[in-house]
C-alpha cells in the first residue's frame, strides 16, 4: 500500500496526489461538490478517483457498505476524502468507518476544534484544542462475551505499540504545529495496568519533548474541565473510548459541530472527513454547510505537503465566516450579513482565496511540511515472565463459603485457593455478608513462594475442577514480568 506520508515520498510541488473520494449519502454529494470546487480553486494538486460507499452499496447487499473493488482504489491511493454516509438501521450492517479504520490501520483520530467567536456563538471564545484519540484499541476491539446467566464482559486492550504510536503522534503533532502543551486523560487510579500503561508511556515519551508542557488528568475531572474551561487545553491525547466522548464535548462547547473536520491517520493511509453525519433532514435542499468537509480538505492538503493551497483555502474560509456570509445552521442576525445556501457559501470562499481574516487569527502552514511521519515500533527485549497462579472464573449460584469448600477439594499442594471475589469485591475469606453477589466468581489459585506451576499444573487443576462439576467459564493466568505482578490484586476497588 502507498506510504505516501513519509517525508521522503511527499510529492514534489507539481505532482498531483492520487486521492480516493466518495460522495456519500444525504447532504454528502452537495458538500463534496463544494469542497472539491474550493480545493480546485485553491490550487490543490489532486488526481481524483471516485468510489461509491454507503446506502447504495448497503442496498446491493454488501453489509460493509463498500464494494470489494473499491479497496483497490483505497490501496492504490492510501488517501481517502470522504463525505458522510447514512448508516442503515437494523442488524447485519457493519460500520463503514470501523471497516475502513481497520482496513487502512488508521490508529489516530485527530480532531482540531476551534471557537470562531463572535461569528459563531460560543461561551468559550478562546477555545482552540486538538484531540488526538487512539483509534484501534481499548474497548473498541469488539471482544465481548456473555459468560454466565447474569454477566457479560467486554475486553479492554491497551498495548505498548499502540500506545507508543498514538502518544508519539500527539507529541510530534504538537511540536509540528507549535502547540505548547499535551494533556493525557486516563483513569489509571482505577485501571492501574491498562490505563496505567498509557500514562506511563505518556511520561516516558513526553520526556523526549522538553519544550512541551505535559499534564495528566483523570478522565472524569478532565472531561468536566474541558466542558467548563476548554481554553485551558491545547493538545489532548487519550485512549479510544475517552477520546470518543471528549471529542464530542469539545466540538459541542465550541459551537462548531457543523464546522469541524477530522483526520484519521495510519501507517498505510489516511482518511479525512467532516465530523457531522449525512443530515438526511436537509438533504437535497442546497442549504447544508460545507465547512466541515472544507476544513477536512485543508487537513488533507497539509497532510500531503500542499501547505500553500491549505493555507489559502483555510484563510479564505475564515474570511468568509468573518464577513458574516453564513449558512442557515450558523446564521445569527446580530453578526451575519448574508444568509446563503451551500453553493453561494462556496462561491464566497472561492472569491476570498488569497485574503486573510482580520479579526479571527489567520492560519499559517509551514511550506514543505507534510504529514507527521509514523515511526516504526521498536520492539523491546522481552521481560522475564513467570507463571505464579491462575484466576478461574466460575458460574455459581450458592454462597461464597460453599464455593470455597467445593474448590478447595481440587487443590493439589501446588495451586491453592487464595481468594474469591465477586464483581471485584472480596467475598472469601472474610467477606462482608452485605456484599451483593452475582453468579460470576473469580477464584484465585496461587502457588506458594518458591514453587513454580506450569501450564500442565493449571490444566490439571481445571481437570480436577471439571471432575467436581465446577462450571468454570474462563481462566486468566497470573504472570509476573521481571518479578512484577502482571495482574491486579485480589481485592477490587
Ligand atoms: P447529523 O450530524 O447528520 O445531523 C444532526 C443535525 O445537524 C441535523 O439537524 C442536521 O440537519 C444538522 N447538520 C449536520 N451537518 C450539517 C451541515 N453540514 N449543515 C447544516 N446542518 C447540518 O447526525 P444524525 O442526524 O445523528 O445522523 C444522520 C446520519 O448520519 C445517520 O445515519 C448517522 O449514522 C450518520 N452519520 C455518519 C457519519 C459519517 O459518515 N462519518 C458521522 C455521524 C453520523
Amino acid at each position: 500500500m502507498n506510504l505516501h506520508l513519509q517525508p521522503d515520498t511527499i510529492p514534489t510541488s507539481t505532482t498531483a496526489v492520487p486521492v480516493t473520494i466518495a460522495r456519500g449519502d444525504g447532504i454528502g454529494p452537495e458538500i463534496m461538490d463544494a469542497a472539491l470546487r474550493v480545493l480546485d480553486a485553491a490550487g490543490a494538486r489532486l488526481a481524483i478517483e471516485e468510489i461509491a460507499i454507503g446506502e447504495q452499496v448497503y442496498r446491493r447487499g454488501l453489509t460493509a457498505g463498500i464494494a470489494p473493488e473499491s479497496w483497490d482504489s483505497l490501496r492504490r491511493t492510501g488517501l481517502f476524502f470522504k463525505a458522510p454516509i447514512t448508516t442503515p438501521q437494523g442488524g447485519g450492517f457493519k460500520s463503514l468507518n470501523v471497516t475502513i479504520r481497520k482496513g487502512l490501520g488508521l490508529f489516530a483520530n485527530v480532531r482540531p476544534t476551534r471557537a470562531y467567536a463572535p461569528f459563531v456563538a460560543t461561551k468559550h471564545p478562546e477555545l482552540d484544542v486538538v484531540i488526538v484519540r487512539e483509534n484501534e484499541e481499548d474497548l473498541y476491539a469488539g471482544i465481548e462475551h456473555r459468560q454466565t446467566d447474569e454477566v457479560y464482559q467486554c475486553l479492554k486492550l491497551i498495548t505498548r505499540p499502540g500506545t507508543e504510536r498514538i502518544v508519539r503522534y500527539a507529541f510530534d503533532y504538537a511540536r509540528a504545529s507549535g502547540r505548547r502543551s499535551v494533556t493525557c486523560f486516563t483513569k489509571d487510579n482505577i485501571m492501574k495496568l491498562t490505563d496505567g500503561l498509557f500514562h506511563r508511556i505518556f511520561d516516558e515519551i513526553g520526556a523526549e519533548y522538553p519544550e512541551i508542557e505535559k499534564r495528566h488528568m483523570i478522565i472524569d475531572i478532565g472531561a468536566a474541565r474541558l466542558a467548563a474551561a476548554p481554553e485551558r487545553f491545547d493538545v489532548i491525547v487519550t485512549p479510544n473510548l475517552y477520546g470518543d466522548i471528549v471529542s464530542d464535548i469539545a466540538a459541542e462547547v465550541a459551537g462548531s459541530v457543523g464546522l469541524a473536520g477530522s483526520a484519521n491517520i495510519g501507517a498505510h493511509g489516511a482518511m479525512f472527513e467532516a465530523i457531522h453525519g449525512s443530515a438526511p433532514d436537509i438533504a437535497g435542499q442546497g442549504i447544508a454547510n460545507p465547512s466541515g468537509l472544507i476544513h477536512s480538505g485543508v487537513m488533507m492538503l497539509q497532510h500531503v505537503g500542499q501547505a500553500e493551497a491549505a493555507e489559502r483555502m483555510h484563510n479564505a474560509w475564515l474570511k468568509t465566516l468573518e464577513d458574516g456570509i453564513h449558512t442557515a445552521d450558523i446564521y445569527n442576525p446580530s453578526v451575519s450579513t448574508k444568509r446563503v445556501g451551500t453553493e453561494a457559501f462556496t462561491d464566497a470562499v472561492i472569491e476570498r482565496l488569497g485574503e486573510t481574516p482580520k479579526q479571527l487569527k489567520p492560519v499559517r502552514y509551514e511550506a514543505g511540511a507534510g504529514g507527521i511521519p509514523v515511526r516504526p515500533y521498536e520492539r523491546k527485549a522481552p521481560a522475564a515472565k513467570a507463571l505464579v497462579g491462575v484466576d478461574v472464573f466460575v458460574e455459581w449460584r450458592g454462597s461464597a463459603a460453599d464455593l470455597a469448600l467445593h474448590l478447595k477439594g481440587a487443590e493439589d499442594g501446588l495451586l491453592a485457593l487464595q481468594i474469591i471475589t465477586n464483581r471485584g469485591v472480596k467475598v472469601w475469606p472474610q467477606g462482608l455478608p452485605e456484599t451483593f453477589c452475582t453468579d460470576h466468581w473469580r477464584c484465585r489459585f496461587e502457588a506458594p513462594a518458591g514453587k513454580s506451576p506450569n501450564k500442565a499444573s493449571v490444566a490439571a487443576l481445571l481437570a480436577r475442577l471439571a471432575a467436581r462439576g465446577v462450571e468454570f467459564v474462563k481462566t486468566e493466568h497470573l504472570f509476573t514480568f521481571d518479578g512484577v505482578p502482571g495482574y491486579s490484586l485480589g481485592q477490587g476497588q
